[in-house]
């Protein structure tokens, strides 16, 4: 759900601020110091030179967020000079290592850290400060750089929506929508986004800027593949059977949802009955403190691990919210050195579904600060695994034992899994509206989302709307989607399977964090999300247990 972590620049570097160098973590018995360690000397030490250059990567990156504007006493010219001196160096040391006589692990090391390599920017906004929305209309623009204008629309426009005489943000409207009781004023909400769904599709013309940055991602993928061929990879599937899981899920939902149409400006507020009850309980101020103490019940250790926090909106910020490595974990005098992450959101208020996305973000900082092993791999796992273990967690602030728990009051089984799957089954839309998008690029958007909304969730049919524009993602990475919808499967076998050996962990259960850093987190990149998956469960993954989440909706 909600919230993406960029798959932009990753690698680590030296501690942080001071908050997490005083914490050397003991390795304990969870692997000896040699396993992280190249069986070459040669490979080690280009292997710690890779360890540097990818951390004055993260930092610059960090820095060009306008989170800080040194690190470590460095400011972003110190840095940047630092990390175009040890790439050269680096690029120079990979080209003179032996292409024989290396063992097999360290020959993967090095494709792997060649791999990564091409993907450092030495930091770069988020955003590309250049990009203007208003370019996404010219036809003379190239792929990349209709994707840049798209983003930039998302803040240019969305970031200013016009509400009853004043200006809202895209993620106050879409909380608005949840809330408002007047349906009158609930559609003036919901038409408060036609600017922006005008500048990604104008009036839907064969030639409007998505449907130009959409064909452009077609012919990409064809050459590269796209997200969803990779999240099938992932699962050990092929695309056509994401479609048919997809379908699956969105069929489930038809069925346990009711039959009664409703307008999309209602859909949110109509299953949003669990927010409504609980707002109250959640104002801005309570979400770290819910947050921490929740991960303090699960084994974490948040402070320990000296995450950075980057809540607050700010001018120019990225507005879709994000988990990215600061610095990447790494042996030092054999004593392990932790990963710091942060965080980057835009919180204007609280309320269950951005405590959710918080416990969402958080889980990405699990998953990066458990990455135990050598340098090559201190990096994120498959985006699909990323998402889908954020979710683990985050699922669980739509329990009623966890809100019984931290919020001191709870809203009833139904009407909470009602709030949590119908953003996730939103999701899985989202996903076989751009796995069809992508395989027929001349397809009419409006008429597919209509056509999706209308049978799967009884959603008034308005092709005259865009109303599926919401979401950066789809102008920013095409295809991305797919790894919450397909990432939402695995969501629920994750939980399935812990429940299973652990018990229950929705309001805490101590033994999570270790067993889950031992089975699923410390291998960091090493590990493909399919192998890791089968290990974990015993068997390949399936819907199966998403479909029976979604089914205790009819009980
Ligand atoms: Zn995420």
């Amino acid at each position: 759900m909600c919230c993406a972590r960029k798959n932009l620049l990753s690698v680590g570097l030296a501690c942080s601020l001071g908050l997490a160098c005083s914490l050397l973590v003991s390795l304990g018995s969870m692997a000896a110091a040699d396993a992280f360690m190249a069986d070459s000397k040669q490979v080690s030490a280009v292997e710690y030179l890779y360890a540097d250059v990818s951390d004055a990567n993260s930092i610059l990156a960090t820095i060009d967020s306008g989170l800080l504007s040194t690190y470590q006493g460095k400011d972003r010219a110190a840095w940047l000079q630092l990390y175009s001196q040890k790439r050269a160096e680096l690029a120079k040391e990979l080209q003179g290592l032996p292409t024989s006589g290396l063992s097999g692990g360290d020959a993967r090391a090095i494709a792997a850290m060649r791999k990564q390599m091409e993907t450092f920017t030495g930091g770069g906004a988020i955003a590309s400060p250049d990009a203007k929305c208003r370019d996404a209309a010219r036809k003379d623009v190239a792929y990349t750089d209709i994707k840049s204008s798209l983003v930039a629309c998302f803040s240019e426009i969305g970031d200013h929506l016009g509400f009853e005489g004043g200006k809202i943000n895209r993620v106050s409207a879409l909380d608005l929508l949840h809330e408002i009781s007047d349906p009158r004023r609930r559609k003036a909400v919901f038409l408060a986004f036609v600017p922006l769904w005008q500048a990604i599709n104008r009036n839907d013309e064969s030639d409007s800027p998505y449907r130009r940055m959409i064909a452009g991602a077609a012919v990409a993928a064809a050459k590269d593949g796209s997200e969803i061929d990779s999240a099938a990879r992932d699962v050990g599937i092929d695309a056509m059977e994401v479609e048919r899981w997809l379908v699956q899920i969105l069929d489930a939902w038809r069925e346990s949802s009711g039959d009664s149409l409703v307008e999309p400006w209602d859909f949110y507020f109509q299953s949003g009955e669990a927010d409504r009850l609980l707002a109250p309980y959640i104002p801005p101020e309570s979400l770290r403190p819910i947050n921490h103490d929740y991960y303090r019940d699960l084994g974490v250790d948040l402070e320990q691990m000296g995450a950075l926090y980057d809540l607050a909106p700010r001018p120019h910020k990225a507005s879709v919210s994000y988990t990215e490595f600061v610095t990447h974990g790494r042996m030092v005098n054999g004593a392990w050195r932790p990963t710091v992450a942060r965080i980057s959101a835009q919180y204007e208020r609280g309320g269950l579904f951005v405590l959710n996305e918080l416990v969402h973000e958080n889980g990405h900082v699990v998953n990066l600060s458990a990455i135990r092993n050598r340098p090559a791999y201190v990096d994120w796992p498959s985006d699909l695994f990323a998402e889908a273990f954020a979710d683990v967690p985050a699922w669980s602030t739509y329990e009623p034992v966890f809100q019984h728990r931290y919020l001191g009051h709870q809203a009833t089984q139904q009407l909470s899994l009602r709030a949590l799957y119908s953003s996730v089954v939103l999701d899985v839309a989202w996903s076989l509206f751009e796995l069809r998008m992508l395989r027929s690029p001349t397809s009419d958007p409006n008429a597919l989302w209509t056509e999706i909304t209308n049978h799967y969730l009884h959603i008034v049919p308005h092709p005259e709307f865009s109303w599926w524009a919401v979401r950066v993602q789809l102008a920013d990475q095409p295809g991305y989607m797919v790894n919450y919808g397909l990432g939402a499967i695995l969501t629920a076998e994750m939980r399935e399977r812990i429940s299973q050996a652990l018990g229950p962990f929705d309001a805490g259960n101590s033994r999570w964090y270790g067993w889950l850093s031992e089975r699923l987190l410390r291998y960091g990149s090493e590990r493909d999300t399919r192998t890791l998956m089968q290990d974990f469960l015993g068997r390949p993954v399936s819907p199966q247990a998403l479909l029976k989440q979604i089914r205790r909706l009819k009980q």
